[in-house]
C-alpha cells in the first residue's frame, strides 16, 4: 500500500496543473482500490457548496456539472461532519441523494473521506462499489492518507488559479496567499518576479552563427555585469559600510577569471553560441565550490550561478530573444522564490513597492534590509506561484503577512485607503515623534530603537528616541566572509555609539546560531532553535568574545553611554561568565593604557528558564531586556518562522502575558528596570498591555517609534493597569488583542490597530 502510495503521489506531484492531478487520483485510486468508482468533489470557495471535479466510473457528463450543498447527500455530509463515511449500502441511507446525470443508483458500497488543509475544507474523496460491501481498514486508511496529501497540492492550484480555470470562470480576483510578517506597511503594484530574468538550466545547445559576434555579445555582457556590481556598490553606500561593500569586488574579479571568461570563449570558439557556453562553464564552476567541504565556500555556487544569470540576461537582450528584466514597474514589488539581498538592491529604491519571497522568515536578510529601508516585506510564502505572477497587480500587507494577487476592486480601495491614512499618520506622529513619552498621568516612558545597519544609525542621530535599546551585533558579522576583527568591529561600535551619544546604546553580544547561522562558521543541528546559538556559543569560544567585548569597552571611552546586553540566557552561571569575561577585558584594557568606563550589563529574557530565574538574574545585572520574539516561541513551542504554525503564534497569549508580570515583578523587588526589545514593544495595543505591568522601557523598530509614543501619550498608568486586571482573567488571546483594540479605538488611535500583530 505504501509502494502504491508513494507512486500516486509521485504522479500527482509531477501533474502540470490541478485537473490532471484529479485525473492521475480517480484513475489510479480506482485501480488500485478494485473499485467501481473513485471522485473527487471540491469546495467552491467562500461556499457551502460541492462540485465534483473528476471521477472514474460515474457518468463523464456529469463532470463539473454535478453540485450539492452541503446539507445535500452523503457527500454533503462527509462535509458538513468533516469525517469519513463508511456504508454498504448507500442507497438506503436518509441523506443518500441520487443525481441522474451521475448513474450512481447502481453503487452500494461508499467511503467518503475529507480532504482537509490547515483545518479549511476543500473537498471530499470518494469510492464507490456496485456490490454491497464495507470498506475495510486498510482501505479507509489508504484513501485518508492519499486525502491527506492531496489537500496540499489541492491548496496549492487554488492558489494558482487552476481550479477557476477548471471551473471555466474567466477570472478570480482578490487570490489571498499567507506568509510570514518580514517588514510592516502596506504596498499596491505590480509584481516582477525575479526569475524571470533568465534561467541557465533552460538554455538549449546551438551552433554559434558567428563566433566573433557571438565572443563579442559575451564580453559585453560580462563588462555590462561589472559594471552593474559596481553601481550595486555604489548604491548600497548609505547602508552597508565599506568592508561589506568590497563584496561586489569580488564578484568584478570572479567574473574576469580564466575558468569563467575564458573558458567560455573557449567553448564558443569550438562553435558554441554564448547563452550555452555560459551555461556550461557557470554549472562547471559553481559544481567546484559546491562539492567543497567549507560550507561557506560551497555556499558561493549560488553567486557563481547569480553571476552566470546576469550575463544570461544582457546576453538574451542583445540576441533579442528576450527582454529580461525589461522595464521595471513604477510600483515594483519584488517577487522571488528566495529573494537576495543583491536582487533586491537592483531595483532603484524609488521604484520598490514591496517584497514578497516564497523563502525566508522575518530574521532574514532582506527582510531586516526591508525594514531598513521602509519597504513592506512578506516572507515564508508556502507555494508562491512565482511563475504565474510576473506583471499583475499586487497588494502587499507587512503588517499581517498576507499577499492579495489580483485584487478586487473593494479590497484595493481598502489598501488605498489604508496607505494614504498610514501617510496622514505618519506626517501627523512627526510632532510626537520628536517629544518625550509621558503617560497621561505624567510617567515618562524611555523609547529607544532597535538597530543592526549602518542605515539606521545614519538616521539614528536625528531621531528623537532616548537612545539604542538594541544593536544587534550579529548583522556586521553575517555580513561579512570571516569574524570581523576588534579593530573592525571597533569602528562599527564606535559609530553606533556617537550616533546617540550620550543617550545610551545597549550593545548585545553575538547572538548567533538558531535561524541566524554565520556563513563560515556553520553548525549542523538537528534542533538549531534548542541547539548552540547566543550566550552558548560566545562562552564556548572566549577567544571570540573577549575580541567582541574589549571591541565595545574600546568603542565606549570618552562617550561613558554603552550597554551590554547578553542573549538567550538560560542559566544564572552563564551569566556569571559572562560578565567574569567583561571584567576580564576591561582589566585586560586598563593594564594597556585604556580607560573605559564599566558598563551597565543586562540580560534578555528569552527562554521559559529566565522567567523563573528573573529575581537572582535581576540581582546580578544592571537591567533586563524582554526578547518576546524568542520568549513567545520558547513559551508557546512556536517556531516563528514557521508559517504553518503562524496562527498559534501570539504575543497577547495569556500564558506570555503572566509570564511578562512575573518577569517586571521580580526585577522591580531589586529595583532594576526592564525593558522590552522584542517586536512586542513596536505592537500598539502591546504598548498599551507593557504600560500596566510596569514596564520601564520599550525598545522599538525604527519605523514604530511615533506609534509607541502616540499610545504611551495617550493612556494613563492607572488606565493602563485597569486594563491588564481585565485581560489577566481572559483566556484567549484574540479576546485579549480586542480588548486592547478596543482601548486604543476608545483612546482616539482607532488608525493604529491594524499595525498590530495578529
Ligand atoms: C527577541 O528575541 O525578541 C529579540 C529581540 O532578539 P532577536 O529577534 O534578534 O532574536
Ligand atoms: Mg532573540
Amino acid at each position: 500500500m505504501l509502494d502504491i502510495l508513494r507512486r500516486i503521489v509521485q504522479e500527482v506531484s509531477a501533474a502540470t496543473n490541478l485537473g490532471q492531478a484529479l485525473d492521475i487520483i480517480v484513475a489510479r485510486v480506482k485501480q488500485s482500490l478494485e473499485v467501481d468508482v473513485c471522485s473527487v468533489y471540491l469546495v467552491e470557495p467562500g461556499k457551502e457548496r460541492l462540485v465534483l471535479m473528476a471521477s472514474e466510473g460515474l457518468n463523464a457528463e456529469s463532470i463539473g456539472k454535478v453540485q450539492l450543498d452541503f446539507s445535500e447527500g452523503l457527500v454533503g455530509l462527509v462535509a458538513q461532519r468533516a469525517e469519513v463515511i463508511n456504508l454498504n449500502n448507500a442507497p438506503s441511507h436518509p441523506r443518500f441523494k441520487y443525481f441522474s446525470e451521475t448513474g450512481e443508483e447502481h453503487y452500494h458500497g461508499f467511503l467518503g473521506v475529507p480532504i482537509i488543509h490547515h483545518r479549511i475544507l476543500l473537498g471530499v474523496l470518494v469510492v464507490q462499489q456496485r456490490e454491497e460491501r464495507r470498506f475495510g481498514d486498510d482501505h479507509a486508511a489508504f484513501t485518508i492518507t492519499l486525502a491527506a496529501q492531496l489537500a496540499a497540492a489541492i491548496s496549492h492550484a487554488e492558489i494558482s488559479g487552476d481550479i477557476e480555470s477548471l471551473r471555466k470562470e474567466t477570472s478570480r480576483p482578490d487570490v489571498l496567499i499567507r506568509g510570514i510578517s518580514g517588514a510592516p506597511g502596506v504596498a499596491i503594484g505590480t509584481a516582477h518576479v525575479v526569475y524571470s530574468k533568465a534561467n541557465l538550466d533552460v538554455v538549449p545547445d546551438r551552433e554559434a552563427k558567428d563566433i566573433k559576434a557571438e565572443v563579442r555579445q559575451f564580453k559585453d555582457a560580462v563588462t555590462q555585469v561589472q559594471q552593474e556590481m559596481l553601481l550595486l556598490k555604489e548604491r548600497m553606500g548609505g547602508v552597508l559600510p565599506s568592508e561589506e561593500r568590497v563584496l561586489f569586488d569580488a564578484y568584478v574579479m570572479m567574473l574576469s577569471s580564466e575558468n569563467l571568461y575564458d573558458r567560455t570563449i573557449e567553448l564558443i570558439e569550438a562553435g558554441q553560441w554564448a547563452p550555452a557556453a555560459l551555461r556550461d562553464t557557470i554549472r562547471e564552476n559553481a559544481n567546484v565550490f559546491e562539492e567543497m567541504d567549507d560550507t561557506y565556500l560551497s555556499d558561493r555556487a549560488s553567486d557563481i550561478r547569480d553571476l552566470g544569470r546576469r550575463i544570461l540576461m544582457h546576453l538574451q537582450q542583445s540576441q533579442t530573444l528576450r527582454t529580461g528584466y525589461g522595464k521595471i514597474p513604477v510600483r515594483t514589488v519584488l517577487i522571488g522564490e528566495d529573494i537576495s539581498v543583491t536582487e533586491l538592491t537592483d531595483i532603484p529604491p524609488e521604484f520598490l513597492a514591496g517584497i514578497v519571497s516564497e523563502r525566508g522568515s522575518a530574521s532574514s536578510h532582506v527582510a531586516i534590509l526591508a525594514r531598513a529601508l521602509g519597504v513592506p516585506a512578506v516572507m515564508g510564502v508556502p507555494d508562491l506561484p512565482v511563475s504565474r505572477l510576473d506583471g499583475r497587480e499586487v497588494v502587499v500587507d507587512g503588517y499581517s503577512g498576507r499577499v492579495h494577487i489580483q485584487p478586487s476592486e473593494q479590497v484595493k480601495q481598502e489598501f488605498m485607503r489604508l496607505a494614504l491614512e498610514e501617510q496622514e499618520l505618519t506626517d501627523a506622529l512627526k510632532d510626537i515623534a520628536t517629544k518625550p513619552a509621558v503617560t497621561l498621568d505624567g510617567i515618562h516612558i524611555p523609547v529607544y530603537v532597535n538597530s543592526g545597519l549602518l542605515a539606521d544609525i545614519n538616521v539614528m542621530a536625528y531621531t528623537a528616541s532616548d537612545g539604542i535599546g538594541l544593536y544587534r551585533t550579529e548583522l556586521p558579522f553575517i555580513m561579512r566572509e570571516r569574524f570581523p576583527g576588534e579593530e573592525e568591529q571597533y569602528q562599527i561600535y564606535r559609530q553606533v555609539l556617537e550616533s546617540v551619544a550620550p543617550r545610551p546604546a545597549t550593545l548585545r553580544t553575538l547572538d548567533v546560531g538558531g535561524d541566524k547561522p554565520l556563513p563560515y562558521f556553520p553548525v549542523e543541528e538537528d534542533n538549531p532553535f534548542l541547539g548552540w546559538r547566543g550566550i552558548r556559543i560566545m562562552l564556548d569560544h572566549p577567544e571570540l568574545f573577549l575580541t567582541q567585548l574589549r571591541a565595545m569597552l574600546r568603542a565606549s571611552v570618552g562617550l561613558n553611554n554603552l550597554q551590554i546586553l547578553f542573549p538567550m540566557v538560560s542559566s544564572i552561571s552563564e551569566v556569571r561568565e559572562a560578565i567574569d569575561l567583561v571584567e576580564r577585558a576591561w582589566n585586560e584594557l586598563l593594564d594597556e593604557g585604556v580607560y573605559a568606563i564599566m558598563p551597565e550589563m543586562g540580560v534578555m529574557i528569552e527562554v521559559p528558564s529566565a522567567i523563573y530565574l528573573a529575581e537572582p538574574l535581576a540581582r546580578l545585572v544592571d537591567f533586563l531586556s524582554v526578547g518576546s520574539n524568542d520568549l513567545v516561541q520558547y513559551l508557546l513551542a512556536v517556531d516563528r518562522n514557521n508559517p504553518r504554525v503562524a496562527d498559534l503564534y501570539h504575543s497577547m497569549h495569556p500564558a506570555v502575558l503572566r509570564a511578562m508580570v512575573q518577569i517586571i515583578d521580580a526585577a522591580h523587588c531589586h529595583g532594576k528596570p526592564v525593558s522590552v526589545c522584542g517586536e512586542m514593544a513596536s505592537d500598539p495595543a502591546a504598548v498599551a498591555l507593557l504600560l500596566g505591568m510596569g514596564v520601564d522601557h520599550l525598545s522599538v523598530s525604527l519605523a514604530g517609534l511615533p506609534r509607541v509614543k502616540w499610545v504611551i501619550g495617550s493612556f494613563s498608568k492607572i488606565q493602563a493597569c485597569e486594563l491588564l486586571e481585565e485581560a489577566l482573567c481572559l483566556e484567549d488571546p484574540l479576546e485579549i488583542r480586542k480588548l486592547y483594540n478596543n482601548a486604543l479605538v476608545d483612546a482616539g488611535l482607532g488608525g493604529l490597530v491594524r499595525a498590530g500583530k495578529y
